[in-house]
């Protein structure tokens, strides 16, 4: 069996057989990873707590016919403990992990950007210490764009025709002008699409500038546009798997 060293966090866990479980990763390297860790439930395993989900860990995995299995795990980031004890922080970093393990599509396909953009979120709520909700919204704007969803925030999604506009429509893939504007499209006011900009950007001195319902607004069309997208892959890979 081969050995590689890999840096991942810790997206999911599941029970297998008596001690061992499956964990689910998002690597440097490899992308997703699904490997088994062997004994890992025991009291006495020597991972001790360090596959748990959010965790930062360098690893040492062997490959295996179908799962690999970890062989060794050091922590670089304790998130988990940062984390698991507040729960704004757990809720959005929740989202964060399932949303990732989503958007990467196939197993071992390298996706390094998703994994960067996953440990920088982690990191801006545990270390930088910035609004768990604003954070989460700014990861799932980027991490679509990165899966090939890019919204627009300022050009019309439809004719390029330059911005500000009024109307946005997760179908139609963000604002439109008002030739473009399709029925069922939202109104948000122009200090929501502004900041829907900036979370995009990265631009945090504008987000944190934000109000309270400028965050709401914005924090409900991010959960559409991500919703609708994930909605169609669901259905475009059941397709797949049928045909
Ligand atoms: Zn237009």
């Amino acid at each position: 069996m081969g050995l590689y060293r890999d840096e991942a966090i810790v997206l999911r866990t599941q029970k297998l057989g008596e001690a061992d479980r499956i964990i689910t990763l998002l690597t440097r390297s490899s992308g997703r990873v699904r490997a088994v860790a062997k004994g890992v439930r025991r009291t006495t395993s020597r991972f001790g707590s360090r596959l748990e989900p959010f965790t930062h860990v360098d690893l040492q995995l062997a490959e295996g016919r179908s799962l690999d299995v970890v062989t060794q795990a050091e922590t670089l980031h304790p998130f988990a403990g940062q984390i698991g004890s507040d729960y704004e922080r757990y809720t959005a970093g929740t989202v964060m992990l399932e949303t990732a393990e989503r958007l990467v599509v196939e197993d071992k396909e390298p996706s390094l950007q998703q994994f960067l953009l996953l440990v920088g979120a982690l990191r801006a709520m545990c270390e930088t210490g910035r609004s768990p909700s604003l954070v989460l919204d700014s990861f799932l704007l980027r991490s679509l764009s990165v899966a090939g969803y890019a919204p627009t925030f300022e050009a019309c999604s439809r004719c390029g025709t330059e911005g500000p506009h009024r109307s946005f429509s997760p179908a139609a893939g963000g604002m439109l002008c008002a030739s473009c504007r399709v029925p069922g499209s939202a109104n948000p006011s122009p200090a929501t699409v502004e900041l829907l900009g900036a979370l995009l950007a990265g631009d945090w001195p504008v987000a944190e500038a934000s109000e309270a319902r400028h965050r709401k607004e914005a924090n409900g069309l991010v959960a559409a546009y991500l919703h609708w997208h994930l909605e169609r892959g669901l259905k475009s890979l059941a397709h797949v798997e049928r045909s």
